[in-house]
């Protein structure tokens, strides 16, 4: 589509924000065709993209976004699935410089990096301390530490590490003024230092816990009852906590909350130890129902994952070239639409496996695959 007058007024006004920040801003059509679609099936065309070099560039942008009411779109890897990675204002990619690791603490298992860090990078360089992120989403290889805070994402071994909400120590986030602060649990003396400030921060730390008292019991009651909902904000984590008289943290906050609160630059995540050994265990049933049957006596055996593989997924694996080799532990072809579990442990649980593990339910068949997965 040709640029309408309005469109190059606009470009002429964003322009103005490359000579405030280091790192670059495009507004060319293949750059705006590129980043018009993210892993969902939507698709929206930005104004443009820019891509901060340091912290001082987010804020730059944010401030200027502020200025110019534009929207921005802060983005990782652009894996999210529902359409949170584009916008029509401007994306904000903070994959090509904020992507340093910038400390591991093995004792403590904790590591502090920029939000650009993917997670099968900072995983890589965690292997050697015998560590690892918790929440695994399969798309590791692009997904970022902060998209996925942003998220709050899990992964297939949810039922034992949870969500990045569980595993968050500490941010350093750009809010909508434009100014950086970090985020972290604060005893109640710093919390009344911070809301005594004439800033933003300190507004947040003045309404914030005030709006928590105000709307407790509305949060207590209706919050709804879901495992994982990032369809708003974590207000339910927040109450537990002034419940429970722990510090006060607006971390819980900013997880989940998809970059509308504040643009995240650095991430401290706690850690948690790498499995020693891994194991696979298949089971394969004539049909979906009788598979998610037999879930709580899987459970019962506390698998680090249990997934569910259908026929239709396995025998189009089976026709790929590719993918066809590594198909090597399935045997035999599934007959009659039959679907499979996939049940994987952790260590220290192998044991329990045992040949009980299909307990009452009747799997057809059962294999077992030792090894790491
Ligand atoms: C094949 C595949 C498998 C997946 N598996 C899982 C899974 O198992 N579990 C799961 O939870 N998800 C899964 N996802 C969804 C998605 O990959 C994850 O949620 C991932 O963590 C998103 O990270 P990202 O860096 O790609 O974020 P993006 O898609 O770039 O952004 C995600 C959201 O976070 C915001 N954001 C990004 N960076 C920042 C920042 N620095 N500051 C503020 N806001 C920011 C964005 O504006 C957007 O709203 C999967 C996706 C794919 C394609």
């Amino acid at each position: 589509m040709p640029d309408t007058p309005h469109l190059t007024a606009v470009n002429q006004k964003i322009t103005e924000l490359s000579t405030r920040m280091e790192g670059e801003v495009r507004l060319d059509r293949l750059t705006r065709a590129l980043y018009s679609t993210d892993a969902s099936s939507y698709q929206i065309e930005p104004l443009g993209a820019c891509f901060p070099a340091n912290v001082s560039d987010v804020q730059a942008v944010v401030r200027f976004a502020a200025e110019s009411g534009l929207s921005i779109v802060p983005r990782g890897g652009g894996s999210s699935l529902s359409g949170q990675g584009i916008g029509e204002g401007l994306i904000m990619d903070l994959t090509p410089h904020l992507n340093r690791i910038l400390e591991i603490n093995p004792a403590e298992k904790w590591a502090r990096v920029e939000a650009g860090v993917t997670l099968d990078q900072l995983n890589r360089a965690l292997a050697p301390h015998g560590l690892m992120v918790g929440p695994d989403p399969s798309s590791a290889v692009v997904a970022t530490i902060g998209g996925m805070t942003a998220n709050n994402s899990t992964g297939s071994h949810s039922i034992l590490y949870g969500m990045m909400a569980d595993h968050l120590r500490e941010l350093e986030v750009v809010l909508s003024d434009g100014t950086a602060v970090s985020l972290r649990p604060q005893l109640p003396e710093a919390v009344s230092a911070l809301a005594a400030r004439d800033t933003l921060e300190g507004r947040l730390y003045r309404d914030i816990p005030r709006l928590l008292a105000r709307y407790a019991a509305a949060i207590e009651r209706d919050y709804p009852r879901t495992w994982r909902n990032v369809a708003g904000y974590n207000l339910n984590r927040l109450h537990a906590a002034q419940q429970a008289g722990e510090p006060f943290s607006l971390v819980p906050l900013i997880a989940g909350s998809e970059g509308t609160l504040a643009a995240i630059t650095t991430v401290t995540v706690g850690l948690v130890p790498r499995p020693a050994h891994t194991h696979l265990t298949l089971l394969h049933f004539p049909g979906l129902r009788e598979a998610l049957n037999c879930v709580p006596q899987l459970l019962a055996h506390q698998p680090g994952a249990v997934e569910l593989l259908d026929k239709f997924f396995i025998d189009l694996t089976r026709e790929n070239r590719q993918y066809r080799q590594r198909l090597s532990f399935p045997q035999g072809r599934s007959r009659g639409g039959a679907d499979r579990g996939i049940c994987r442990q952790r260590s220290g649980t192998v044991a329990r496996t045992g040949g009980s593990a299909a307990g009452g339910c009747a799997p057809q068949r059962f294999l077992r695959h030792r090894g790491d997965l």
